[in-house]
């Protein structure tokens, strides 16, 4: 596991520790001799060992794991969540109004006995007791293991890794999306878990919105989400699962979102059948709020129903990855009639008429100075829905116009900009099924040039979509109707993409196959079957 990485010295773990501000003297006392001494939690700190504010520490507050994310060289967003019942209706998750003070440690081994970084954070009912600590003084390339201490309790120990800097050899990402819970059990997530990845790209559908039933796999609420409470159940029921969590724990995450982490096919302030934009964005406030609550993301919290998700990272000169979100700045598809029905799945005839954006004002700029920073070998774009275009009728035309495919001159807009930077490469989710295909200058145009190849990750457990589209979709290289993952690995001079499917995604000890793997070389933005 640990191979290339470096793991610090005790002298770098102790200016580490210097620098991460830990304030206590029991915290500077270990840095003088972290290498020997076993660090003591912070001698200042006492928590409360009973009912503080009504809270009950008797019971284990970390149901919900741990997660880590936002990598970067020197630093991470650690996270967890004070769950001591993580399904109460009132989506508290058994915790009272009063705040409690939770310990934070990150160590170079998993005893602890090399610590690097610790400190206090204050775990508030305003934001659902959830924590996110900014780990910083870290080194770069290098793996750390992170826990959290309330009273007696002791979380789970999670694994993290910072980014590298410099010149890399390689970079490995999973690329994960659409993992509706009561439709499949998590057995991707089980061999994620076992995988030596850099990072986890999830690209959306982490929840869904829908009622979740009352199977033996059923999530909580049984209803539609729409208010704070019911999203907050929704994150907790899934967050219940160990093989999520154990991915979770394995590596750091970089999460965006797609639809239905607020409601299917929803587009800026609208939620289709229901025209009035103030439910719109009181849904999304009460899911922004939810979502931030539960991911490890370096993103403050939403207030209302605004939050720019979109970001980007590098990995010293060999890749930036480009995150973006489609859906809440988004302008109506086209054939969404205002109190009327909206055509999701056809052929409109608005739809090469109107322009409209789908990245919203601030985003497109945004990403336009993300793409001119160069600097890299390989430009990753982490795009929640299909860019390439899929055409799925049978007999006549027949797009998903809350793809990329309703928002014709928007997507020409970004291919012409991904044509103008250094080896782009795009990852897709959404459309439930894996795929490889040709972004051309001008989709469905055979004779206009290949800009990037773009994959598509199945899903983790959602229903597939099997239908054969490659009748009228003739840039489609490959479709694998199946559940699993992508993982992508760059070096300076390939990029690696192998679908990782599962033979059973009703079995959750399922075993994982590679039936597929697909390279891009430097400077070619062909892809070939390898
Ligand atoms: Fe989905
Ligand atoms: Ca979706």
């Amino acid at each position: 596991m640990l191979g290339r990485r470096q793991f610090l010295t005790g002298a770098a773990a102790a200016a580490a520790l210097v620098a991460a501000g830990c304030s206590s003297s029991d915290a500077d006392a270990d840095a003088a001799k972290p290498t020997t001494t076993r660090a003591a939690k912070p001698a200042a700190v006492t928590v409360p060992t009973t009912a503080a504010g009504g809270v009950d520490l008797a019971t284990n507050p970390f149901t919900l794991g741990v997660a880590s994310g936002d990598p970067l060289s020197d630093r991470v967003i650690l996270w967890t969540r004070l769950a001591p019942d993580p399904v109460a209706d009132d989506g508290r998750g058994g915790m009272a109004a009063a705040s409690v003070p939770v310990i934070w440690e990150v160590a170079t081994d998993e005893r602890f006995t090399r610590l690097v970084a610790a400190g206090v954070v204050t775990a508030t009912a305003e934001h659902g007791h959830s924590v996110h600590v900014d780990a910083k003084g870290l080194e770069p390339g290098t793996d750390y293991h992170y826990r959290f201490t309330v009273g007696s309790h002791t979380s789970l120990v999670g694994r993290t890794r910072t980014l590298q800097t410099g010149s890399p050899d390689q970079f490995t990402m999973a690329v994960v999306n659409c993992q509706m819970y009561e439709t499949g059990f998590y057995g991707a997530y089980r061999h994620l878990a076992d995988e030596d990845v850099d990072v986890v790209l999830h690209l959306g559908d982490y929840i869904y919105e829908l009622p979740g039933g009352d199977s033996d796999r059923s999530s909580k609420p049984n209803r539609f989400l729409t208010t704070l409470t019911d999203y907050r159940l929704r994150y907790a029921s899934y967050k219940l699962d160990a093989d999520l969590q154990a991915s979770h724990v394995a590596h750091p995450w970089v999460l965006t979102w797609d639809d239905h982490e607020v409601a299917n096919n929803y587009m800026g302030d609208t939620i289709p059948g229901d025209p009035d934009a103030s439910h719109g964005r009181a849904r999304k406030a009460a899911a922004y709020k939810a979502w931030w609550e539960h991911q490890p993301v370096r993103l403050p919290a939403p207030d209302g129903s605004n939050l720019a998700v979109y970001r980007a990272f590098a990995v010293g000169d060999l890749t930036r990855v480009h995150v973006l979100d489609e859906r809440q700045d988004a302008d109506q598809p086209p054939c969404r009639p205002a109190g009327g029905t909206a055509l999701d799945y056809g052929d409109c005839d608005a739809r090469l008429d109107e322009d409209r954006s789908r990245l919203g004002t601030d985003q497109e700029r945004w990403l336009t100075s993300s793409l001119a920073e160069g600097g890299v070998t390989w430009n990753l774009l982490g795009n929640p829905v299909v860019l390439a275009g899929v055409n799925a009728g049978k007999d006549t035309d027949a797009y998903y116009l809350d793809t990329w495919d309703g928002f014709p001159q928007a997507r020409e807009r970004l291919i012409a900009q991904l044509a103008d930077v250094d080896n782009p490469v795009v990852l897709t989710g959404d459309y439930h099924a894996g795929m490889v295909l040709d972004v051309h200058a001008k989709p469905f145009e055979q004779s206009s040039k290949v800009v990037a190849t773009e994959f598509m990750s199945p899903p983790i457990s959602s229903l597939l979509f099997p239908d054969d589209i490659s009748a009228r979709t003739p840039q489609l290289r490959e479709q694998l109707n199946e559940h699993g993952y992508l993982t992508v690995s760059v070096t300076p001079e390939e990029l690696t993409v192998a679908f990782r499917v599962l033979a059973d995604v009703g079995d959750p000890k399922t075993a994982i196959s590679t039936p597929s793997t697909w390279k891009v070389a430097k400077g070619n933005p062909v892809a070939t079957k390898a």
